[in-house]
């Protein structure tokens, strides 16, 4: 088989919502795939369970990235975007932060890359799961209102962590990817500050970004639903039980395009606390979203109520 006829085999396999031909950047080579086209998959709207804010262990997660992707695929999750931390190595902060190992190294990007590319077609094929690359942009100051976490999602390629916030954000923008505001504040336990600088500049940044968590694990912030301003809710996933948290849901095909619309211009996009469904049948759709009331019998919560809010 020659390569061109290779590539177009491979396109079969892929999901839906790519861009046509995509060069992706990995170490050392580069790669160029053919996928379908941005409404590859002609499927009907139905509601979406999607969690845009995912750590693995290449950063200070506990899962892999295919432990990840076979966590969130067997729970019937219909989009996920891994977003492992990535600091500015022109801070003091950023670089402890990587020499301890809690943030991507910047030897680590294209593999980390790569990786994902590849479970991307393996979510695809078992679990009809789309699996975003993202990042989580960490600039960290020395007081919490120079801080500031930024999400790229569904990024195609590198982004250098050190150029200033609207740099990254145009960057990001130019390859049709997400900009996100994360978490106004953190959880004591991870990162020891609370990450204010966007959200005290919500004037500066709201017409940069497209969106900002109103929901991040437990914790929900108004201001955002009082500004109208356009939403996403993540878990902030760094462990298994971090997946009883608030999650956003999108009523559109099962395409990464169509979902980055809707949360690009704020329509069909919800949110809701997430619990495990009992009698889940395996296949897209399983979390129940999309069913009549009466196929949801209960809630079950397979930890207790203690080691789910501790
Ligand atoms: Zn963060
Ligand atoms: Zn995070």
């Amino acid at each position: 088989m020659r390569i061109a006829e290779l590539i177009l085999a491979e396109a079969d396999h892929e999901p839906p919502g790519r861009k046509a031909v995509q060069l992706f950047e990995t170490a050392p080579q580069r790669v160029m795939r053919v996928a379908p086209g941005p409404n590859g998959s002609g499927s009907p709207p139905q509601m979406l369970l999607c969690d845009f804010h995912i750590h693995s262990n290449y950063s200070d997660g506990k899962l892999s990235v295919p432990e990840i992707v076979d966590f969130y695929g067997e729970r019937g999750f219909d989009c996920i975007c891994i977003t492992d931390h990535l600091a500015d190595p022109g801070r003091l902060l950023g670089k402890l932060a990587e020499l301890a190992n809690c943030t991507l190294g910047q030897e680590q990007v294209g593999e980390y890359f790569a990786v994902i590319e590849r479970e991307r077609q393996r979510a695809w094929r078992r679990y009809q799961m789309l699996v975003m690359t993202g990042v989580e942009f960490n600039k960290d100051g020395y007081t919490r209102k120079t801080s500031a976490h930024l999400l790229g999602i569904d990024l195609q390629a590198p982004v250098d962590p050190s150029l200033d916030i609207p740099e990254i954000i145009e960057k990001i923008h130019k390859q049709g990817a997400l900009a996100v505001a994360s978490h106004p504040h953190i959880m004591k336990s991870e990162w020891g500050k609370n990450t204010l600088y966007l959200w005290e500049n919500q004037e500066k940044f709201a017409p940069l970004l497209d969106a900002w968590e109103i929901a991040n694990r437990n914790n929900i912030f108004n201001d955002i639903g009082l500004k109208r301003l356009p939403f996403i809710a993540n878990s902030d996933f760094h462990k298994p039980r971090h997946i009883y948290s608030w999650k956003t849901l999108i009523h559109c095909e099962r395409d990464a395009e169509a979902i980055k619309d809707c949360i690009r211009r704020n329509e069909h996009v919800a949110i809701t606390l997430y619990r495990d469904f009992v009698g889940a049948v395996p296949g897209p759709g399983r979390h129940g979203f999309d069913s009549p009331p009466a196929a949801l019998p209960y809630f079950q919560d397979r930890l207790p109520l203690h080691a789910i809010n501790s």
